[in-house]
């Protein structure tokens, strides 16, 4: 399987990073193919600007969604975000792995989803949304850690539902919606307070990504069982 971690973190000594090198170490031992964009160390930039965009469409008012359409089809793309889309075009199976910050990803990650999952290249023009996606057929898994602990996740929990309410933006607003099949996430608790917690969940991810077959998909309704007005039949 070709594997992208989509890694956003700025220190290469933090959980996130241990995470990310448990990852790439695991997936080659099982003979799988491993491509990983370290946003960070890439210093990728988040921020939607022209600047994005070699060739232009409307010179007089930027929209951000048909520039895309009109660079991707011209070829004319900023060469980085151009290798972005490229390396998701070539894997099978994505990692976001990524603190949670402020109850979503942190802003690099989110300039990356902005600017590589392209309007005209992955959803909208020829391709459509959800499972009519250009990246249906793959699967994706989001890795992340938190700061408060476990019980503040819970449905009863002072954070919230974090598969329902929290993570929901990330699976369903933008893997599922780009055509990837969320697997189940991957979510270590409260890292900062615990050595042998941080080692447990390191061997649980080892185990996890020994057996991908394994981790539960996460099977959202098809684009069909919804009428014209967005609702379920
Ligand atoms: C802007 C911002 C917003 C935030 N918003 C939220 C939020 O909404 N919700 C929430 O819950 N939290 C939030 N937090 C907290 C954040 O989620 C946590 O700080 C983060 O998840 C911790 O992960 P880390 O990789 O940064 O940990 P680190 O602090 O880098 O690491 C934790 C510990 O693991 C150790 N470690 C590193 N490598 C290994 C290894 N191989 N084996 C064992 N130990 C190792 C490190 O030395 C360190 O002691 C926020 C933080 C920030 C900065």
């Amino acid at each position: 399987m070709k594997v992208l971690i989509v890694y956003a973190h700025p220190e290469p000594q933090s959980f996130n990073a241990a995470l990310k090198n448990t990852a790439i170490d695991t997936l080659e031992k099982q003979g799988h193919e491993v491509q990983v964009s370290d946003l960070y160390d890439m210093q990728f930039d988040p921020v939607a600007s022209r600047k994005d965009f070699n060739g232009k469409n409307d010179t007089t008012f930027f929209k951000y969604a048909k520039e895309q359409q009109f660079n991707y089809e011209q070829d004319t793309l900023n060469p980085v975000i151009k290798a972005e889309f490229d390396k998701l075009l070539w894997a099978d199976f994505v990692i976001l792995q990524f603190p949670l910050w402020w109850f979503s990803v942190p802003a690099i990650l989110k300039g990356w989803f902005d600017k590589v999952l392209l309007f005209g290249g992955i959803y909208g023009g020829q391709y459509g949304r959800y499972d009519t996606a250009r990246l249906a057929g793959k699967i994706g898994m989001i890795s992340t850690t938190t700061g408060s602990p476990e019980g503040s996740y819970a449905p009863n929990g002072f954070s919230g539902d974090i598969h329902e309410q929290i993570l929901f933006h990330i699976n369903h607003g933008v893997l599922y919606f780009s055509g990837i099949t969320p697997l189940e996430p991957f979510i270590a608790y409260q890292v900062s307070h615990d050595e042998q917690e941080r080692q447990q969940y390191l061997k649980v991810f080892q185990q996890k990504l020994e057996n991908i077959d394994n981790i539960k998909r996460i099977n959202y309704p098809k684009l069909a069982q919804f009428d014209d007005n967005g609702q379920l039949k």
